[in-house]
């Protein structure tokens, strides 16, 4: 049997390109003792890969130079040697831009399929999904009646806050890079209100939406929006810095915020947020998420590709704006 793979051939100078990847096939080997083989079905295209196409170590390792892409994937198992998996069960974790992955079970989680669909478990009952809650509920601190912001606002993890931050009583504004974007936002995500920011003034926006203040910002994209959050806080308010897509490209350049001195007359914190640090609590969360699933408090959109020859193409779209909703590259079905 043979697999083919995403090698990272090089690493790019500021924006992805191409050429950054090889496409690899190669014979499979037979599993081991206490080895499994899982078909990988769905690949999640996530804007942390960008960062760990860099050299050297921030919370995890960059990839090597002629190792697989590392991503989140899922998929089923179809030869196990190791009593904790059995043959079609359905796994998740950092399996890989490839076909197929053998794995020693580490780190992977069990996946119950019944009532959802596989790439639900790599977006919103995933790693995403699970930044949006800890990211909100444990570094927001949301309380009812405050006004949340939220950049970013049409992503998986951006729109997630969202309606976790309206089932808890907030007031939500979110930004996003197209109309259509922001009309899902309201129309779907009961947002209370968006702003383009691609055509309109977050600035002049935010002081018409949030007269008061924004009690939360919750950052997905840094640089000058950020800034202008941080003039727009209200006091006691929480920053809660998630990610900043804007700056990814270009970190040795990062732009930093220049209006801090904010968060000392507001008396407000800013902190950091790193998904990985709850692990042990995903269980519950997923299990609350799947709750407003069903019972339609939380609303879920998925960009889906096919194929792993589109893996560069798909994950340039990130950075681009060209995905709408959860980027996932499905290469079985
Ligand atoms: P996502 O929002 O779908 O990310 C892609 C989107 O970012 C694009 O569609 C685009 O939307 C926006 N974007 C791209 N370039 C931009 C720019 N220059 N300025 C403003 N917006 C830009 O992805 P996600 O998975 O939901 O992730 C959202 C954020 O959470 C990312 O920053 C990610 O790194 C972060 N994150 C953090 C953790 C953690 O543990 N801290 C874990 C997961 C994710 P528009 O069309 O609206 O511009």
């Amino acid at each position: 049997m043979k697999n083919t793979k995403v090698i990272l051939a090089n690493r790019p100078k500021g924006e992805i390109e191409d050429t950054n990847f090889d496409i690899k096939t190669e014979e499979l080997k037979e599993i081991k003792e206490g080895e499994i083989l899982i078909e990988i079905h769905d690949i999640s295209l996530d804007p942390a890969i960008r960062g760990w196409m860099n050299e050297g170590t921030t919370y995890i390792k960059g990839i090597e130079i002629g190792a697989v892409v590392r991503t989140f994937s899922a998929g089923k198992i179809i030869q196990s040697k190791n009593p904790k998996f059995k043959e079609g069960d359905y796994v998740s974790g950092l399996l890989g831009a490839q076909n197929y992955c053998i794995s020693n079970g580490e780190g992977l989680s069990h996946i119950n399929i019944s009532g959802s669909k596989l790439s639900h478990h790599l977006g919103i009952l995933g790693m995403p999904g699970m930044t949006a809650y800890f990211g909100l509920l444990k570094s927001g601190e949301p309380v009812s009646g405050d006004v949340v912001y939220i950049s970013g606002a049409a992503g998986i993890v951006g729109s997630t806050v969202g309606q976790i931050a309206k089932i808890k009583g907030c007031t939500v504004i979110g930004s996003a890079g197209s109309d259509a974007k922001c009309k899902f936002l309201l129309e779907e995500c009961g947002f209370d209100y968006a702003i383009n920011y691609k055509t309109e003034d977050i600035d002049q926006q935010l002081k018409k939406y949030a007269p008061n203040g924004v009690h939360i910002y919750y950052d997905n994209v840094g640089g000058p929006t950020l800034d202008i959050a941080l003039l727009n806080l209200a006091r006691g308010a929480r920053v809660v810095i998630c990610g900043a897509i804007s700056q990814y490209n270009d970190m040795a350049n990062i732009y930093g915020p220049k209006n801090y001195m904010k968060i000392v007359t507001a008396r407000g914190k800013m902190n950091g947020i790193i998904v990985f640090d709850y692990v042990e609590q995903w269980p519950s969360a997923v299990k609350e998420i799947a709750e407003w699933i069903n019972d339609g408090q939380i609303k879920v959109k998925e960009h889906t590709v096919l194929g792993l020859e589109n893996f560069s193409k798909t994950l340039q779209m990130l950075y681009t704006g060209e995905n709408f909703g959860k980027l996932i590259l499905n290469i079985h079905s």
